[in-house]
């Protein structure tokens, strides 16, 4: 219920432009699949997603002899829905030992969404430590301490303008003299400055395949869906300076966008891990195709 409030906007707007399509057209036509792709494309799936799920769309019309377009309806949410999937391994930090490191350019949500990720996993009974890492953004460090206290765990930081990888090291210094189950890293997102962003990132990871080589280790980029198509290109780059293992997408309550989730898994092939869906703590949920595609089109 929640999920599906929090998609309101882009219910709206997908599912009114699909509507008049699946009941404005006599039959299926170059013009019905024209209007489709249209559609899709306003609502952020993106062009790569939207030409290959009309494809898959075409050519299952073809197989199974359908005429009328309010036939195609459910055969558009079903080749939609295969276009997403997580993985089944895609939540395996959460059963073993493990470490993420957090990466977004300021503003997308990354302090909020490591917050309320720190509070999820402490009240799965692990034990969570957060690294404030970015020390690059005024105020990060004591925002990110301000969520740390809210979630009840702890935070391991240095001053501002400290070397973030000193920072990670005395994180993992922490993790295992208090056997953390989960470290959550707090890096920064220099995106206009790659060559920075993609040194600082190697250091890290240097450290942490150095001293905490048994760790399960996960890249996590947070994106700001109300950004659609940028947040493609900021994922791009992200993925051009390290490994990403999935996305986290944030502010999918506040915008028509939200389709951008079919876009980045059909384009990057990157899992979207979680959603942000409100600023409250419990505002943050499990990518769900199922209960996704549910509540955008139903
Ligand atoms: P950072 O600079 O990337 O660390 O971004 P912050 O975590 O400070 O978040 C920026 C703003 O976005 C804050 O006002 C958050 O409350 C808000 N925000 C973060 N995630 C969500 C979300 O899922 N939905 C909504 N509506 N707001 C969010």
């Amino acid at each position: 219920a929640r999920l599906k409030e929090g998609l309101t906007k882009t219910r709206k707007s997908l599912s009114s432009g699909l509507n008049s399509i699946f009941s404005g057209f006599s039959h299926i036509d170059d013009d019905f699949y024209e209007e489709l792709e249209e559609v899709m494309i306003m609502s952020d799936l993106g062009v790569r997603a939207t030409d290959e799920i009309l494809e898959k769309l075409k050519q299952q019309v073809k197989e199974q002899h359908i005429k009328e377009p309010a036939d195609c309806r459910e055969l558009l949410i079903r080749t939609i829905r295969e276009q997403m999937d997580v993985g089944e391994n895609a939540y395996d930090f959460e059963k073993e030992r493990s470490v993420l490191l957090v990466v977004g350019v300021n503003g997308v949500g990354k302090t909020t969404s490591i917050g309320k990720l720190a509070s999820q996993q402490k009240q799965l009974g692990r034990k969570v430590i957060l690294a404030a890492a970015d020390t690059f953004r005024a105020g990060a460090i004591e925002q990110l301490g301000e969520w740390a206290h809210r979630a009840g765990v702890d935070m391991i930081a240095q001053g501002e303008g400290s070397d973030p990888a000193a920072v990670v090291y005395d994180a993992v210094s922490a993790a295992k003299a208090r056997h953390a189950d989960i470290l959550i890293c707090d890096t920064a997102g220099r995106l206009h400055n790659k060559k920075n962003l993609m040194e600082e990132l190697k250091k890290i990871n240097r450290i942490l395949d150095r001293e905490y080589a048994d760790a399960h280790k996960e890249t996590l980029v947070v994106l700001d869906a109300t950004t659609g198509q940028n947040a493609m290109a900021q994922a791009r780059e992200f993925m051009a300076a390290a490994d990403v293992d999935g996305i986290i997408l944030t502010k999918m309550d506040g915008t028509a966008k939200g389709g951008i989730a079919v876009a980045i898994q059909a384009e990057l092939g990157i899992p979207v891990k979680y959603i942000g869906i409100g600023e409250k703590i419990e505002d943050l949920q499990k990518f769900d195709a199922d209960a996704y595609v549910e509540a955008i089109f139903n």
